[in-house]
């Protein structure tokens, strides 16, 4: 596979376990908030010894309150269409899976289905489909379901940001959904390992490994600069995969002078139809997962972290602590699957089973409880602080200040608008304790944005 050299990623996994000097030296350069090489996150990924795994958490956690301080950004997945040419093993929706109910949402139910999760306080959207067998198919309506999303109001809410997780298109393409105005265009290589790569996708134009990892090239030469990759996890060995996209982020980094805007770190799910996704073969347990996700956070301290429903409530909390800035509330991985109160995991149109199903109200609920700020901010991408800008606030940790201010507004707005009021109680005492560690200077700015708040504004931002 491009940039990938797969015969030194399988070096740097047998390297010996690094002495406690050379450790420290890692640790303290991680402190500096630099981005650290392939080899210094190998050494990182080895380490065994329980006391240093904990030196590595105490540093992550360190890091992502440096960057981005308390605040946890909060979104939605929209799946617009599950009727897919490709044939991913262990997804769903593959082409040769005949258990799955296909649908692909008309406008209209786009809009519905915007409705609903407008009417819950929802502001973020990532937008999710399949592929199909034309291209200009394929932008057209996505191009549609976008306008779509961003033309539905409920009340004063409105879809703030809508990220996509797309095949890989053309610059032209790519260029069409700029202009419909995607945050990041994200997109999961699956795996880095080739000869894996290529058994799971056997047919369709996702079986080349090239044209996905090119991807990434076309949408920065197509102008958007927000860009998400990762690995789904429990196809292949999960330091490989890391170490892999980590040389991934280096190749973009020389080449465009920007890395990722996230990185997602989804592990394989079982789903309806795919004996491949129950497979234990590359499972590993949820402390190696969790010393990964603390290793990503300090090897690339600019890059956000998203963590989805895939994992469990508990997991989910836990990794807050250790690096998460992005998660996901109350998924639903089908389309049209908000109309539906029952489980989800019950129904043979979702592309697999989620672990976390607490609803948007629950996951605040505990946000707040663990000190952590809900956002629902999109400032960054409409004051343009995106690629380059971006990376240049965020890796000396200057955002940490406009993300706060923007984390509270949101926040506010929430409890104004859609919570309970108990909810509402504890997230007034949040936010209180939260005016208490900012400096002056914001402070009044933050409480000029709540009198607006007060008389009916919403939508402000820093
Ligand atoms: N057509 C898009 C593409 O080619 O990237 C669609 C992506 S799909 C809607 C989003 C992601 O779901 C995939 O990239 C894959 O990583 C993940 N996925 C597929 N099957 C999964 C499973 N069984 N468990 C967890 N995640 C899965």
């Amino acid at each position: 596979m491009k940039h990938i050299d797969e015969d030194k990623i399988k070096l740097l996994m047998k390297l010996p376990q690094c002495s406690h000097q050379e450790f420290y030296a890692i640790i303290d350069k991680a402190k500096k908030l630099q981005r650290l090489t392939t080899e210094e996150s190998a050494k990182l990924l080895a380490v065994k010894d329980k006391d240093l795994i904990d030196i590595i958490y105490k540093t992550a956690r360190y890091v992502k309150d440096t960057i981005y301080g308390k605040r946890v950004v909060l979104f939605v997945p929209l799946y617009i269409n599950n009727i897919c040419i490709n044939d991913c093993q262990y997804c769903s929706f593959c082409k040769s899976n005949k258990v799955t109910i296909r649908k692909k949402l008309t406008i209209d139910e786009i809009k519905e289905q915007t409705r609903i999760l407008l009417e819950r306080g929802h502001k973020r959207i990532l937008m999710l489909s399949s592929e199909s067998v034309n291209e200009n198919d394929d932008i057209e309506y996505f191009v549609k379901a976008i306008e779509a999303i961003y033309s539905v109001n409920v009340g004063k809410n409105k879809v703030k940001r809508i990220n996509v997780n797309l095949a890989p298109l053309s610059i032209e393409s790519f260029k069409k959904l700029k202009k419909a105005g995607i945050g990041t265009y994200q997109i999961f290589q699956e795996t880095y390992h080739e000869e894996t790569y290529r058994k799971l996708h056997g047919t369709g134009p996702k079986s080349d490994p090239d044209n996905r990892l090119d991807a990434i090239d076309r949408a920065f030469k197509a102008g958007i600069d927000d860009v998400g990759i990762g690995s789904l996890y429990g196809l292949y060995d999960h330091k490989f995969e890391t170490l892999a996209m980590f040389e991934h982020i280096s190749y973009l980094e020389k080449e465009f002078g920007i890395g990722p805007h996230v990185i997602s770190v989804p592990r394989l799910e079982p789903a309806y139809g795919s004996e491949i996704s129950k497979s234990k073969k590359y499972a590993f347990s949820d402390e190696e997962f969790k010393q990964m996700v603390a290793v990503i956070r300090l090897s690339v301290p600019y890059t956000g972290i998203i963590m989805s429903t895939r994992e469990t409530a508990q997991m989910r909390n836990e990794l807050l602590n250790l690096g998460v800035s992005q998660i996901s509330a109350e998924s639903r991985v089908s389309p049209g699957g908000y109309e539906r109160p029952d489980d989800h995991n019950e129904i043979k149109d979702v592309q697999f089973q989620l672990s976390d199903q607490r609803s948007i109200e629950e996951v605040i609920s505990d946000l707040i409880k663990y000190g952590y700020i809900p956002s629902f901010c999109a400032a960054c991408y409409r004051r343009e602080r995106t690629g380059k800008t971006f990376m240049d606030l965020a890796k000396p940790g200057n955002i940490k200040e406009k993300c706060t201010i923007n984390a509270l507004i949101t926040l506010k707005e929430y409890l104004e608008d859609f919570a309970t009021p108990e909810v509402k109680k504890y997230g007034y005492k949040l936010i209180e304790e939260k005016l208490a560690t900012i400096s002056d200077n914001d402070k009044k700015v933050v409480l000029k944005f709540f009198e607006n708040i007060d008389k009916g504004n919403r939508d402000e931002y820093v």
